[in-house]
């Protein structure tokens, strides 16, 4: 149960909870963020701040 649900202000490496997938993307994410394999929204911006779905695996510095 490592999984942080806090927005964070660094790039993060999540995990696709569909297909998987390992993509990097940044923890403030403006946008919504798709993952890049199959579509499904990981990351959504609520007032500002990037509500991730997917599954942290790590935070880069
Ligand atoms: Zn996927």
């Amino acid at each position: 149960m490592d999984e942080i649900k806090e927005p964070v202000s660094k790039f993060v490496k999540v995990r696709c909870p569909k297909c998987k997938n390992e993509q990097i993307m940044f923890g403030k994410a403006s946008s919504v963020v798709g993952c890049l394999v199959c579509g499904k929204v990981l990351a959504e911006p609520t007032g500002g701040k990037a509500k991730v779905k997917a599954r942290i695996l790590e935070v880069l510095e």
